[in-house]
C-alpha cells in the first residue's frame, strides 16, 4: 500500500494515499446522489441511505489507509477507540431515532445539529495548538470553525428547549444591539487571533475566551427568535453546523469532510432561503424581527360559532365533486395519518375527487404532513402543494381542515397587525363548505386567534382528530 505509484507537480503520492482519495470521491458522489434522491418523499428514504454508505465509507478508509506526515497509519489503540466511540454513537442514534415520536422529531434534528456544532467546534479547539504561528489560512478555518461550531451547539440546545416548551422567549428590543456589539467581539478576537504574532501556544486563554463568547452569543441568537420562525432557524443552524464542520475538514485537509460539510451547509442555506420565502419574509426579519413583536392585531369582530353533526358531515362529504384535505399539527398530535387515508380511500369510492393541501411549515418540521402521509401511504400525486392548490380553492365543495391552524389563518391576509401577516396561507376560507376539525378553541403555534372558525361557511366538528374521522369514516360507509 505504501509502495509509491506516481508523481504529481513533485509529490508523490503511494497506492495506499490513491485509493483514500479515492474512496472520499466515490463517498463525496454518494452524498450528492443521496441528496438528489431526499427530494422526494418516495426516495428520501433511500437517500438516506445512501448518503450513510458514502459516509460509513470516508469513515473505514480514513481508519485503515490515512497516514500521517511522518507516513505512519493511526495507532492500533486509537483505530480501537475510534470504532468503539463510532458504535456507541450509531446504537445511540438508531435507539433515539427509532422511538422518537413524529411530533418530536424537530427537537431531535436540533439536538443532533447541535452534537455536529460541538465536534466541529472541539476539533477546532484541539488543533489550535498545532497550527504553526503566522499561518495565517490554517488559523483562519480553526477560528472560523470555532465560532460558527460553537454558535451552531448553544444555539441548536436554545432551540430544542424551545421547541420542547422548557425554554421561553426573551424579546427584549435592547438584545438586538447587545446581540450586535457581542458578534462584532467576538470576531474581533478571532480576528487577534488569526493576526497575532504570538505562538498558539500563548494564546490558550485567547481561544478558549473566543469559545465562551462564541457560545454565549449562540445562546442570545437564538433567545428572542420564538415562534413559528423555529423551522427556519434550526434550518439555518443547520447550515451553520455544515459550514463548521467543512471548516474542520480544511484544517485536516479532508476531502471528504469538506464536501460534507459543503453540502449540508448549502442544503441547508437554500432550506432557510425558501421557508423564508413561504413565509413572505426576509432572513434578516425573521432573526432580529422577533416574530410575534409588533403591531397590534384588527379587533375583529366576533361572529358565532357553528358545529357540525357527524351524519351532516357525512352526507356533505359524499354528495360533494371535490374534497381537499388540509392537514395540520393536529393531525399529526392525533396520529391520525392512517384514517385519514381510509376517509379519501372511502370517498374516493364514491366518486369524490380528494387532494390533500401541503403547507410548507405545515406541523412541526419541514415536511412534516408528507412523512406522515407518506407513512400512511397515501399516494404522493394527491399530495399537492399550496401554490398549485390555492387558484382551485373557489372550486372546492369542502375543504376539511383536519388540526391545522396557523397555515389557514385568513389574518394573514387581511390583518396588518397579525404576527403571521404576510405568510402564505393555503385559502381554505374560499372553499364553498369548510369543515374544522379540532378538539376545542385551542390555539395554534403562533398563538393566535383564527378568524377562519368563525367564518359563516364553517362547521366545527370538535373532537381529537382520530376519534372524530373514524366516526366520520363509519358514517360516510354506512350511507
Ligand atoms: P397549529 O400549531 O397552528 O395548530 C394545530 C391545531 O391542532 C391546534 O389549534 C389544536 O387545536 C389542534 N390539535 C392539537 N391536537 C389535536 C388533536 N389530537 N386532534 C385534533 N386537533 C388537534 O398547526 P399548523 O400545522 O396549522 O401550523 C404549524 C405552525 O407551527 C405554524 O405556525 C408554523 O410556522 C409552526 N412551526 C412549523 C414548523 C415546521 O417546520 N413545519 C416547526 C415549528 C413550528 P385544539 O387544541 O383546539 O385541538
Amino acid at each position: 500500500m505504501d509502495k509509491v505509484i506516481g508523481n504529481l507537480n513533485g509529490i508523490d503520492f503511494t497506492m495506499g494515499e490513491t485509493l483514500l482519495e479515492l474512496s472520499y470521491l466515490v463517498a463525496a458522489l454518494l452524498f450528492v446522489f443521496g441528496l438528489k434522491l431526499l427530494s422526494h418523499p418516495e426516495t428520501a428514504r433511500k437517500g438516506n441511505l445512501w448518503a450513510a454508505g458514502g459516509m460509513g465509507l470516508a469513515m473505514i478508509t480514513t481508519l485503515l489507509l490515512h497516514k500521517n506526515a511522518a507516513g505512519e497509519g493511526i495507532p492500533l489503540t486509537n483505530v480501537w477507540i475510534i470504532m468503539a466511540v463510532i458504535g456507541v454513537g450509531s446504537a445511540l442514534g438508531w435507539g433515539i431515532a427509532r422511538k422518537i415520536k413524529m411530533t418530536a422529531m424537530p427537537q431531535l434534528v436540533s439536538f443532533y445539529n447541535a452534537t455536529g456544532g460541538a465536534a466541529s467546534a472541539l476539533v477546532a479547539l484541539l488543533e489550535y495548538p498545532n497550527a504553526k504561528t503566522g499561518d495565517v489560512g490554517s488559523i483562519f478555518v480553526t477560528v472560523l470553525g470555532l465560532i460558527i461550531g460553537s454558535v451552531a451547539f448553544s444555539g441548536s440546545m436554545i432551540a430544542y428547549g424551545k421547541l420542547d416548551g422548557k425554554v421561553g422567549d426573551i424579546t427584549k428590543p435592547f438584545m438586538t444591539y447587545l446581540n450586535l456589539v457581542l458578534l462584532v467581539f467576538t470576531f474581533g478576537l478571532g480576528a487577534y487571533i488569526i493576526f497575532s504574532p504570538n505562538q498558539p501556544a500563548d494564546m490558550i486563554w485567547a481561544i478558549y475566551a473566543l469559545l465562551a463568547f462564541s457560545l454565549i452569543y449562540g445562546v442570545m441568537f437564538i433567545m428572542p427568535i420564538g415562534g413559528a420562525d423555529m423551522p427556519v432557524v434550526i434550518s439555518l443552524l443547520n447550515a451553520f453546523t455544515g459550514i463548521a464542520a467543512a471548516m474542520a475538514g480544511f484544517i485536516y485537509s479532508n476531502q471528504a469532510m469538506i464536501l460534507g460539510g459543503i453540502l449540508v451547509g448549502a442544503a441547508g442555506m437554500i432550506l432557510t432561503i425558501l421557508m423564508c420565502r413561504a413565509m413572505n419574509r426576509s432572513l434578516i426579519n425573521v432573526i432580529i424581527g422577533a416574530f410575534g413583536e409588533g403591531g397590534t392585531a384588527i379587533a375583529h369582530e366576533q361572529g358565532t360559532i357553528k358545529e357540525i353533526t357527524l351524519s351532516d358531515a357525512a352526507i356533505l362529504l359524499s354528495y360533494s365533486k371535490k374534497v381537499v384535505i388540509i392537514p395540520g399539527y393536529g393531525l399529526a398530535a392525533a396520529q391520525a395519518q392512517h384514517i385519514a387515508h381510509e376517509l379519501d380511500t372511502v370517498l374516493a369510492g364514491k366518486d369524490v375527487d380528494v387532494r390533500y393541501a401541503i403547507h410548507p411549515v405545515a406541523g412541526r418540521m419541514p415536511g412534516h404532513m408528507n412523512v406522515l402521509l407518506a407513512e400512511a401511504d397515501v399516494p404522493y400525486e394527491k399530495l399537492i402543494e399550496m401554490d398549485d392548490i390555492n387558484p382551485d380553492m373557489p372550486n372546492v365543495d369542502v375543504a376539511i381542515v383536519i388540526g391545522a391552524n396557523d397555515v389557514v389563518n385568513p389574518a394573514a391576509y387581511d390583518d396588518p397587525g397579525s404576527p403571521i401577516f404576510g405568510m402564505p396561507i393555503i385559502n381554505a376560507h374560499l372553499a364553498k363548505n369548510i369543515i374544522v376539525m379540532k378538539r376545542g378553541m385551542g390555539k395554534g403555534y403562533a398563538g393566535i386567534e383564527n378568524y377562519l372558525f368563525f367564518n359563516n361557511k364553517t362547521r366545527m366538528l370538535f373532537g381529537n382528530a382520530k376519534d372524530s374521522l373514524q366516526k366520520l369514516v363509519t358514517e360516510i360507509k354506512s350511507i
